[in-house]
This record gives structure tokens, C-alpha cells and sequence, in this order.
């Protein structure tokens, strides 16, 4: 599939970035794809973790815990 140079500039994605496909009733919807928290879903300061992603907020409570 290819997407337009515009778009992927607008978007910020590269051309070998991976991206989210969705369906919305009749609609298909790509998403560029940021990886989130597997815990609260927060996407900012995160990290991979054995194949997981986790942000620093929620490590911070595993640490306490
Ligand atoms: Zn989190």
C-alpha cells in the first residue's frame, strides 16, 4: 500500500514505520503506530521490557509495590 509523501509528512512517519489498521464500519483506518503502556496505555517515556511495553510512571509503582 502506499501512502502519500504529504501524508506521511504530515504524520511524521517513515517509510518503514509500522502502522495500526482499524476498521470503522465501513472505513479503513491507519494509524501511525506509538507504542503504549501495557498498563495505562500512556505512550510518552516508554520502554521495552521482555517484549512489553511499560512507561517509566508504572515501572516507578512496580518499584514501590
Ligand atoms: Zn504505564
Amino acid at each position: 500500500m502506499v501512502i502519500p509523501i504529504e501524508l506521511r509528512r504530515t504524520l511524521g512517519i517513515d517509510v518503514k514505520d509500522a502502522l495500526e489498521i482499524y476498521v470503522d464500519g465501513e472505513k479503513i483506518i491507519l494509524k501511525k503506530y506509538e507504542p503504549a503502556c501495557l498498563f495505562c496505555g500512556n505512550a510518552d517515556n516508554v520502554k521495552h521490557y521482555c517484549n512489553r511495553i511499560i512507561c517509566y510512571e508504572c515501572i516507578k509503582k512496580l518499584a514501590e509495590d
